[in-house]
């Protein structure tokens, strides 16, 4: 499928650049939507795939990977989707699938990703079950869980020291050195390494829509008030605000939820942009490290999509996301740290007003706590 820039719009073939010369993320030029209503019964043992009619990927590798439960979060007053329990234990493998089998429809032999673990373990897993190579920069200080892991899926690990903006530049760079003339280049050479980026890849997004999919298929094709995420890069942020939308554009669902971000206290671009919290903390949360994200590739898009759906974002200092990730904890949720910021922010979107008492919530508890422990 091309792609095209929403920003400039230029168009590429479906081969294009990893990015559009004018430095914009790149989009599908179409997105399926389907014209029949959903389906009585929907065939859950294809996973995620199970909504191939609004996927502009074919499945080419798959874990099983889709159809996290939906549970009651009581002391919340919520419901959590506990995206937690994915093959590598986070969301990021609904992307990883969508974006290994674009790769591999493109004839990719070699992947590369920047991530502070997550994404990184998703992508070196889907690329180990393609057999395809993997290489992953990730922050010197990421927790030594998530490393490990990527390293046994045989993936190699680019440790990068400074911050994380410095790995994604590494990982750029990388990718141009290997490139024909960089940005100008209108198709991938057949050596050239390609960027499974859950922050750039069209395809990855796709993937994270899927979440929008089965959260209405759960709750029989209703969508709730609001959808609670934390919020770096904005991959499932972005990923559900499309997946929703296309659902209200099928005529699956009514409305659209309000989409609410939690933002690292300290790294927290959105809130700023926005104006969405008058105080901000600006002591850095580093219990939240799958979200600082300083620079967000997706920028606009998020603001839009806040926007959009009378949305909101707020950032969660260190102490409160320590607190709920206890409480989490206690209450049988093993999570990592950075989802205990989306119940956190739970409190402060109340206090601002932004959600009342009764409002019907999904939150996503987005990253398993067994990497982290
Ligand atoms: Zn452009």
């Amino acid at each position: 499928m091309d792609l095209a820039c929403p920003d400039c719009g230029r168009t590429y073939p479906g081969d294009g650049p990893w990015r559009c010369q004018c430095g914009h993320p790149l989009e599908f030029a179409d997105r399926p939507v389907p014209d029949d209503k959903p389906p009585a019964a929907i065939d859950r043992d294809k996973g995620l795939w199970a909504f191939s009619e609004f996927l502009p990927v074919e499945r080419r590798v798959t874990l099983g990977e889709g159809w996290t439960p939906l549970v009651e979060g009581d002391e919340w007053g919520v419901q959590f989707k506990l995206e937690s329990v994915f093959p590598t234990g986070s969301f990021k493998d609904r992307g990883a699938a969508t974006t290994v089998s674009r790769a591999l429809e493109l004839g990719v032999d070699w992947v590369v990703e920047d991530s502070s673990g997550n994404a990184g373990l998703a992508v070196a897993t889907y690329a180990a079950r393609a057999g395809i190579d993997a290489e992953i920069f990730v922050p010197a200080e990421a927790k030594p869980g998530k490393l490990r892991a990527i390293e046994r899926t045989g993936a190699t690990l680019r440790r990068i020291e400074g911050t994380r903006q410095d790995v994604t530049d590494a990982c750029i760079e990388a990718i141009e050195s290997g490139a024909d003339e960089g940005s100008e280049a209108k198709t991938r050479e057949p050596v050239e390494a390609y960027y499974a980026s859950h922050a750039w890849d069209p395809a990855f997004l796709a993937g994270t829509a899927t979440v929008a999919f089965e959260i209405a298929a759960q709750r029989g094709w209703s969508a709730p008030d609001a959808f609670v995420t934390p919020l770096g890069h904005g991959t499932l942020f972005l990923g559900a605000y499309r997946g929703f939308r296309a659902l209200l554009e099928a005529g699956w669902i009514d409305s659209m939820p309000r989409l609410l971000g939690a933002q690292a206290a300290g790294v927290a671009p959105i809130v700023e942009a926005i104006g969405g919290d008058p105080d901000p903390a600006s002591e850095r949360n580093d219990a939240a490290d799958g979200i600082q994200i300083a620079e967000p590739a997706r920028n606009d898009q998020i603001i839009e999509a806040v926007e959009a759906t009378d949305g909101d974002a707020v950032a969660v200092p260190t102490a409160a996301t320590e607190r709920e990730h206890d409480r989490l904890a206690r209450a049988g949720f093993h999570v990592e740290p950075t989802c205990a910021t989306a119940t956190a922010a739970l409190e402060r979107f109340r206090e601002r007003g932004v959600i009342e008492d009764g409002d019907d919530i999904v939150t996503a508890l987005t990253g398993s706590g067994l990497k982290t422990s």
